[in-house]
């Protein structure tokens, strides 16, 4: 195995970020905070957030006029590669750079970014995003926060009308924001026009509160104490016209309400989705989280010893269990997996964003994507980290050895940036849908007669038609024996076949309650269905992440990297199969005998691939001084 060219493959597109993130960032950044007090763990990390501003970093995703460099994908990869080292310089660096500076960027105009971009780039203006409000958090449209236009002084009034719509969890509200990017309901000539987002002054230059704002601390939170969270209230602030980031919405002077997209609903998903960076950022440090754990347990467990056969004196490595490989090295493939398929989605948003076209398919394409990747990886970095603790005995459990503050600090990430349960049933509407303009302006009823009148017809006929009918014929029980689970033709048919099957029964369970009419309660129909629902979006999404490992896979320019990129992509497919055997079986795609012989693959791909454990922990390209483990410190990587 070649482990430049696994590099080489791994760092991909950006390995120059990559590099320069590694080149940038100090190895004590990714030590534990132990018994830091949270004052000093807010300094050092905004101390550690200038170092960034200053090393050039942040400004990668901005327009180049303003200092920046139009490197979207660069940008993308920069907070990817922040989550493995300190999530909470993540989270802060996420704030102003991807959230704060990206509202700006995306739903500003150029008066906007003229006055604002280079100052936000180089944190002279540290800035918050303040959407969600105690009462409203995944139901963005129903935030109560107003942004009121008086004429006659040619202000908006920011206001906050009680506690439930108070702005919550803020980051960089407590302490350092200067300013805030706040969504509020816009209302002119006393008509409202649904969320918009307006700039806020919230300190002045020494720190002192601007008049009418009040903050407050959101407390010791479960994690991520070094990122200053707060609850903001607005009574009656008023701004100038100006502030208002008007791309998608704009008000005259006299107090005329326009925008290009004539539809409230439609309009609202738009600026959503201009929003898409943010989402991609948290999924790929998520990622980068569960990567810094496995190489702490997969090394530390390279080199723990328990017990000795019998008549030796020589105690076995811990890693040469077979139990042990069964917890780490399937999700060291997940992680793989997942990692290329971040890659993928990386590039096509680069290239989307920066092409010159308006490509309204194709950006709706990535939203969803993004969002069920950032589901998927988030809970896959929640869950293994756990694992990762396990995996290290005791020695897990202690502070030092950064495994107990990786999950305190990503345990959020399934949550903001979008809900992770929320997110996958957007994926799923937008996969039975292609028409998100037309769906976003349907409630709940509408939406079930939108399904039953069109959109179903064309998922069905897609994958009942011919596809799952001839497919099932030919998988019955007893028929998918011929099939080798390590054959990648086969891996990749079970996986599109799920998906297919998932959304068809979906559709036509939506049809039926569609076609009930006014006697079914619509939105009980879907709320009954939204299990289903979540399955079809995990099983899309896990279809794309097997996709995008394959296309790794024959990428590899050198064969036996290539071999061995494959095994571990076998690793992914047939450990995921495993642990849905049960769906599988009760659909009559797998026999009891295939699935047998999958869980016989998934351990004897562990046995082969131990030997290589310490190689593909070192490919994952995480500088050794970063894992800042005192369990690992000093040992070498037994392969
Ligand atoms: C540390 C931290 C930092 C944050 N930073 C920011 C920030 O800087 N700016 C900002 O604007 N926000 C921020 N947030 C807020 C974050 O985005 C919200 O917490 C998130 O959107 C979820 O909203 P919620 O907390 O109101 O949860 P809710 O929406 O109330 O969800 C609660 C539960 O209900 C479930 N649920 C909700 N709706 C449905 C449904 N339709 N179907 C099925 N289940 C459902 C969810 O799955 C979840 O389990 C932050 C939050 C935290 C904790």
């Amino acid at each position: 195995m070649d482990s430049e060219e696994l590099r080489r493959v791994v760092d991909g597109r950006w390995a120059d970020v990559r590099a320069e993130v590694r080149r940038q960032v100090p190895p004590e950044w990714s030590l534990p905070v132990g018994d830091l007090d949270r004052d000093s763990h807010r300094a050092v990390v905004l101390e550690r957030a200038r170092a960034l501003a200053a090393g050039g970093l942040p400004s990668r995703g901005f327009e180049t006029a303003y200092g920046g460099q139009d490197d979207i994908g660069g940008s993308l990869t920069f907070f990817e590669m922040l989550g493995l080292v300190d999530l909470n310089l993540m989270v802060k660096a996420g704030v102003q750079w991807g959230l704060f500076g990206g509202a700006l960027q995306a739903l500003g105009t150029e008066r906007h970014h003229r006055r604002y971009l280079a100052p936000m780039m180089s944190l002279e203006l540290p800035g918050c995003f303040a959407m969600t409000e105690t009462g409203h958090g995944s139901d963005v449209q129903s935030l109560r926060t107003t942004a009121t236009y008086d004429a006659a002084t040619q202000e908006f009034v920011v206001h906050t009308p009680d506690d439930e719509a108070r702005k919550d969890y803020i980051g960089n509200a407590a302490r350092d924001g200067r300013v805030a990017v706040v969504f509020a309901q816009l209302v002119t000539h006393g008509e409202q026009h649904g969320v918009h987002a307006l700039v806020v002054p919230l300190r002045d230059e020494s720190g002192r509160l601007c008049p009418g704002v009040r903050i407050e601390d959101c407390g010791h939170k479960g994690g991520l104490n070094g990122v200053d969270n707060g609850r903001i209230w607005f009574d009656s602030v008023r701004v100038p016209r100006e502030a208002l980031l008007d791309r998608y919405g704009s008000v005259a002077p006299d107090g005329t309400y326009s925008s290009p997209i004539e539809s409230g609903s439609a309009r609202f998903f738009t600026m959503l989705g201009a929003l898409v960076r943010g989402r991609v950022s948290v999924g790929g440090a998520a990622a980068g989280s569960a990567k810094a754990a496995l190489a702490i347990a997969v090394t530390y467990a390279g080199t723990r010893t328990q017990f000795a056969p019998p008549g030796s004196s020589d105690e076995v490595t811990v890693l040469d269990y077979l139990a042990h490989q069964r917890k780490l090295l399937p999700r060291l493939a997940t992680t793989y997996a997942l990692h290329f398929a971040q890659a993928e989605l990386t590039c096509d948003l680069h290239d989307v964003q920066t092409g010159g076209t308006d490509d309204d398919a194709r950006q709706r394409e990535l939203e969803s994507r993004a969002a069920g990747l950032k589901a998927v990886s988030t809970w896959h970095a929640t869950s293994t980290i756990q694992t990762c603790r396990e995996a290290c005995g005791g020695a897990g459990f202690l502070s030092a050895n950064r495994l107990t503050q990786l999950k305190a600090d990503s345990d959020v990430f399934t949550t903001f940036e979008g809900d992770n349960t929320v997110l996958l049933q957007l994926v799923a509407k937008s996969m039975l849908t292609s028409y998100r303009d037309h769906f976003g302006e349907l409630d709940t009823r509408g939406t079930v007669r939108f399904l039953a009148d069109q959109v179903v017809e064309t998922v069905l006929e897609r994958t009942s038609a011919r596809g799952i009918v001839d497919r099932l014929a030919g998988v019955a029980p007893g028929r998918d024996d011929v099939a080798t689970p390590l054959d990648r033709d086969w891996q990749v048919s079970l996986f599109s076949w799920r998906e297919e099957h998932v959304v068809a029964g979906l559709a036509r369970r939506l049809r039926r309650a569609g076609r009930d009419g006014d006697a079914v309660d619509a939105f009980e129909a879907v709320n009954r269905a939204q299990e289903h629902m979540l399955r079809a979006a995990t099983a899309h999404v896990h279809r794309l992440v097997l996709e995008a490992f394959v296309a790794a896979v024959a990428d590899c320019r050198d064969l036996a990297t290539a071999a061995l990129l494959g095994r571990v992509c076998d690793l992914y497919a047939l450990s995921e199969v495993e642990s849905d055997r049960g769906w599988f079986l009760e659909h009559g795609r797998l026999t009891p005998a295939t699935s047998k012989a999958v869980t016989r693959a998934v351990d004897d791909l562990c046995r082969e691939l131990r030997p290589h454990a310490a190689a593909l922990v070192d490919g994952l390209g995480i500088p050794r001084e970063w894992l800042a483990a005192e369990m690992t410190a000093g040992t070498e990587r037994r392969a």
